[in-house]
């Protein structure tokens, strides 16, 4: 079972200007074959099927642990698609077109479809499927499709980072390559664990460290390249028998720590008239919660 905090996993800064262009670049590493979604669904299917979880149970926990946490990275990635579309039209009479901006913008459904919030799509529209998820239930190729699929993720990342500097995007793309970099790691230790095979030799792929990426500078400053969060009060607690030993880079300590991240408020979207969202004026707004408090 899962218990949810209303915390997003780090704060991200609101833009001067809105950038629907960005928020459609940004799409591809929610609902992309790589995205979010596909790391949160394949985990989450092969933790939900996985056979023989006792009798190999580091290797279940760290796949259901790190389930949890890419469910925190689509919530950050969906908030950063929205802080991206957020104040881009302005209320108006229908017959002035107060949402002709959207018109020329890379992704129209941000207009028609959502009220200018994300969609469970790719940066070109198409919508993420089940059949990204590889779920084979044998171990050691579900973690070596699992082992690519953080790589491959990690390349996504990278080549939208070099297309905007949009400060919404930098920031999460500069956080998520941190913490992709863990998971690639934490893969490649199970497979070496398991096999034998050095896994950890091919690292980084692509081969250029997250340094060269400023954005990721003061999440590395924090150690947030060698943790990995323990997201359960009481369980998963073999995490520490795969993510043990040191950094490859610096050479300091890999940690399991306790708990989740403190994280961030979530930032508050702004009722949309043009958008009927969410329907409601604000005198109706007003008086629903007058009536709620009074409990009638
Ligand atoms: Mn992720
Ligand atoms: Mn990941």
């Amino acid at each position: 079972m899962f218990m949810r905090m209303d915390r997003l996993l780090i704060d991200i800064p609101r833009l001067k200007e809105p950038d629907p262009n960005a928020a459609a670049a940004i799409q591809e590493l929610l609902g992309g074959k790589f995205g979010e979604m596909s790391t949160l669904n394949n985990y989450l299917h092969q933790s939900f099927n996985f056979r023989g979880r006792n009798k190999v149970r580091p290797f279940y926990d760290l796949v259901a642990n790190i389930t949890a946490e890419e469910l925190g990275h689509v919530e950050l990635v969906t908030t950063a698609v929205n802080m991206c579309l957020e104040g881009y039209t302005k209320p108006g009479d229908p017959d002035d077109a107060p949402l002709k901006k959207g018109k020329d913008m890379r992704n129209s459904h941000h207009f028609i479809a959502s009220a200018q919030t994300s969609m469970l799509a790719n940066s070109m529209g198409q919508p993420w499927t089940g059949d990204y998820v590889f779920n084979s239930g044998n171990l050691v190729l579900d973690l070596l499709h699992n082992f690519f699929l953080e790589c491959g993720a990690r390349t996504h990342k990278m080549r939208v980072y070099e297309m905007t500097d949009n400060p919404v995007a930098r920031e999460i793309v500069g956080y998520l390559l941190v913490r992709g970099g863990v998971h690639v790691m934490a893969y490649a230790k199970a497979l070496e664990k398991l096999t034998g095979v050095e896994m950890t030799k091919m690292l980084p792929i692509p081969n250029l460290e997250n340094k060269a990426f400023s954005e990721t500078r003061k999440f590395e400053e924090k150690g947030l390249h060698r943790a990995i969060y323990r997201f359960s009060p009481n369980d998963y607690k073999e995490i520490d028998k795969i993510w043990n030993g040191v950094h490859p880079e610096d050479g300091q300590p890999l940690y399991v720590k306790d708990g989740p991240p403190e994280g961030a408020p979530i930032p508050d979207l702004e009722e949309k008239p043009e958008m009927f969202s969410p329907g409601l004026s604000s005198e109706e707004i007003e008086e629903l919660a007058a009536r709620l408090s009074r409990n009638i």
